[in-house]
């Protein structure tokens, strides 16, 4: 366990942001004085956060500000370059220490070390801790010690390792010194950070849907155990059923953590207060592994985030393809299943895992787009935006990323939808012009008789699409790009 000599400590949050099992803020809470601090970075060289995510962070903040003042303490809020910002702060507030958790990407790597050594030169310590991975990126190694880059072998390595480490207890209190100097320059309000879209307010949706926060995310929790837990190695493909956890947004700020996850799913298990099986059980840790996946490819080949992992994917004749870009955008692509996706993601901020795979082929095969504009759409808008998941999980789909998916894996949209959304719930939920369609037709709306799309009130071309692309000439116009690249 950490302990400090030093009397006043700053704990800095970044993607952390919760009072539970967050190590470094619980080294930070032992010292006589701890102060908090969160920053909305605008660093040159860190990607910014998208749209919704910055909703997320507003609602996230608040709570934590309430949580902590409940406690004893105070967090700071200040927007700028963290470098900058940190030494300055951290040297007027007379802190002694300064703590962090880690995080995984090139440009934050860069800015955490800057500051450190910055830190130093000034006398003060930095401390970082992993509060965010069960199995952080150096750990993990192949036999011939260099990174991996295959999933089982990878989560193999990881369960073989150790059993993940159980949360750390959760900060008492924290005595926040008063503030004597002039800070008013430095230090702005949750609102003055101006998270939340105003002109317009496009996040009536998102708001109905979600509680950022810990509260929101124990509640997350809670649900699934009692729920999709049972039955999620068999159900978690269907996005017409609650099968899934809902846990990535809150993942994604660190509202909760993979170790309170881990270990919440265990008890529930061994206890029997879930009729969930070892099935479910492994199936639902496999897919924290895709994340601890992601940020071992993030950290070992940081380019992934925008260039193939696999360069010959860099020859691939991409379309310029502005109206179709377009279409997929706002669902209007004439595929339900794709069209349903994309309309889930821009109301609510969140798409199912089956969907995003289907609606990213779409993008990339169907269309021919380049995987990064679908990676910046999804960053801007969804609620999880995360920067190794994202990008890993676009190039898997593009077939140019580690342990991707074939080229020639081409999903159709028609029988996709029809296996996963077989009685078209999903579909009738985010595409209601086509409600009234039989389940046998809704994915093929094109296919139903006109008397059955009059009855159903769907004229295509006036109520929804015709399709943007045929299938069929879509897929081989794909496979004969793939096949010339991979000759080539
Ligand atoms: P559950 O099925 O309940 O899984 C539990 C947790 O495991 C998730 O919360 C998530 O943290 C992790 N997980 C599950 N599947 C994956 C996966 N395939 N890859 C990595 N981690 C996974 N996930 C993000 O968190 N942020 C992203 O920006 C993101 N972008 C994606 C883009 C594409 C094109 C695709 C195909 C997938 C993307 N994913 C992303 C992965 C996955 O779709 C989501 O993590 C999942 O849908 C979240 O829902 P859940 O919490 O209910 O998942």
């Amino acid at each position: 366990m950490f302990t400090t000599s030093s009397n006043r400590t700053l704990h800095w949050f970044r993607n952390d942001l919760r009072l539970a099992d967050n190590p470094a803020l619980l080294a930070a809470a032992q010292s006589p004085e701890c102060l908090t601090i969160f920053i909305d970075e605008t660093n040159a060289g860190h990607r910014a956060r998208g749209a919704a995510s910055r909703w997320w962070l507003h609602g996230a903040l608040w709570e934590l500000e309430q949580s902590i003042a409940k406690k004893g303490g105070r967090l700071l809020i200040a927007k700028g370059d963290s470098r900058q910002l940190i030494p300055e702060i951290a040297s007027a507030l007379g802190v002694e220490h300064v703590t962090w958790n880690r995080r995984y990407s090139a440009a934050e790597r860069a800015t955490d070390t800057a500051i450190k050594a910055q830190l130093g030169e000034i006398g003060i310590e930095a401390t970082s801790f992993n509060g965010n991975l069960l199995y952080e990126p150096m750990e993990i190694k192949t036999q011939a010690g260099g990174p991996m880059r295959v999933f089982t072998p990878f989560w193999k390595a990881c369960r073989l390792k150790r059993v993940p480490a159980p949360p750390v207890p959760l900060p008492e209190r924290f005595s926040s010194p008063e503030l004597t100097a002039d800070f008013h320059s430095t230090f702005v309000t949750l609102d003055q950070l101006k998270l939340l879209p105003t002109k317009p307010d496009w996040a009536g949706g998102i708001r109905a849907a979600w509680q950022p926060g810990e509260a929101g995310a124990m509640a997350a929790l809670n649900a699934f155990l009692d729920g999709p837990f049972e039955g999620y190695a068999e159900h978690r493909d269907n996005p017409d059923r609650p099968s899934t956890s809902l846990l990535s947004p809150f993942l994604a700020h660190g509202n909760i953590s993979p170790r309170q996850i881990w270990q919440a799913v265990e008890t529930a298990r061994l206890s029997g207060s879930t009729a969930a099986s070892a099935r479910d059980e492994e199936k639902f840790f496999a897919e924290l592994g895709w994340r601890e996946f992601s940020y071992h490819l993030l950290f070992h080949f940081p380019e992934i985030t925008r260039s193939n992992y696999q360069s010959r994917f860099d020859a691939f004749p991409w379309a310029e393809n502005a109206a179709g870009l377009k279409a997929w955008q706002c669902g209007q692509t004439g595929y339900p299943i794709v069209d349903a996706g994309m309309r889930q993601l821009w109301q609510t901020g969140f798409m199912h895992n089956r969907v995003r795979m289907i609606v990213a082929s779409f993008l990339i095969k169907h269309l021919m787009i380049d995987w990064r504009q679908g990676e910046d759409w999804f960053w801007d808008t969804l609620v999880d935006a995360d920067p190794a998941s994202n990008a890993a999980s676009w190039q898997w789909v593009a077939g140019s990323g580690a342990d991707a998916a074939p080229y020639f894996r081409i999903f159709n949209p028609i029988t996709q939808g029809e296996k996963f959304d077989p009685n078209g719930e999903y579909v009738r939920i985010y595409v209601p012009e086509l409600a009234r369609l039989p389940a046998d037709v809704i994915h093929r709306p094109w296919e139903a008789s006109p008397s059955m799309r009059a009855a159903a009130g769907v004229k295509l071309g006036r109520d929804y699409p015709a399709p943007i692309v045929a299938h069929d000439e879509a897929r081989k116009r794909a496979l004969a790009a793939f096949q010339a690249l991979n000759e080539a």
